[in-house]
């Protein structure tokens, strides 16, 4: 099980990530893109970070719900509505849970992903953070599927993540700013990818 305090953790976990990596996800931005991922990334979850308090008395839902309207309302960028998708989804998926199963887990992920995928319109293979959301979700209902434990499952997960993460590197982008630059865009790892690769692994961090 996932409780709510280790929901609250991850949700801290990661945005000291962001925090600690603002300047390399911008200059993998300036790369492919404008420059701001990291700076954009950062502003969101420093107020989260400072929201989080609010919310110790909240279920996960809920919790999750209030990271999804604040990634939407100052992010920006074509991060912050697909972000706040992937958690406004996600929340519905465990509305009103103190504590998350295996499946609770999975239907997490699978919503996350789904809401990305319908908002952004990217393929896998587009070089976007979905070369990372959708193996690492695959994985994990295989290895849950297999009768493993959230954390074997997450492990494993975040092994495939970190794969989709360093296959963004050779790909032609397809979505996104770095569509714009056509074959000059291979060569770099994609930003969104490598913050979605720190997402998950955070949530690894605080389940092991
Ligand atoms: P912007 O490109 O508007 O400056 P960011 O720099 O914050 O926004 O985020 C760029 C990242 O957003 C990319 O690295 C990519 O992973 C992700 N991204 C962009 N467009 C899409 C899309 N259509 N679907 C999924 N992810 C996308
Ligand atoms: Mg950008
Ligand atoms: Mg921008």
């Amino acid at each position: 099980k996932v409780t709510q305090a280790q929901i609250l953790q991850w949700l801290q976990v990661f945005a000291d990530k962001i925090e600690q990596n603002k300047e390399y996800l911008t200059e993998l931005d300036a790369a492919i893109g404008d420059a701001d991922h990291g700076i954009n990334m950062q502003r969101g979850w420093k107020k989260i970070s400072s929201q989080l308090p609010t919310l110790v008395d909240k279920d996960i839902g809920s919790i999750l719900k209030t990271v999804s309207m604040t990634l939407i309302s100052s992010v920006g960028g074509a991060s912050g509505p697909l972000y706040g998708t992937w958690f406004l989804r996600a929340s519905a998926a465990v509305a009103g849970k103190q504590e998350l199963t295996e499946s609770d887990i999975l239907e997490l992920l699978q919503a996350g992903l789904a809401g990305v995928l319908q908002r952004g319109k990217a393929e896998l293979g587009d070089k976007t953070m979905v070369d990372v959301l959708s193996p690492a979700v695959v994985k994990f209902g295989e290895v849950v599927g297999e009768g493993n434990n959230i954390c074997q499952a997450l492990q494993q997960a975040v092994t495939v993540a970190e794969h989709g993460m360093k296959e963004t590197i050779p790909m032609l982008a397809r979505k996104g700013r770095a569509s714009y630059l056509g074959e000059r865009s291979r060569g770099h790892q994609d930003p969104g990818a490598t913050s979605a690769y720190f997402m998950l692994q955070s949530l690894l961090v605080v389940v092991e």
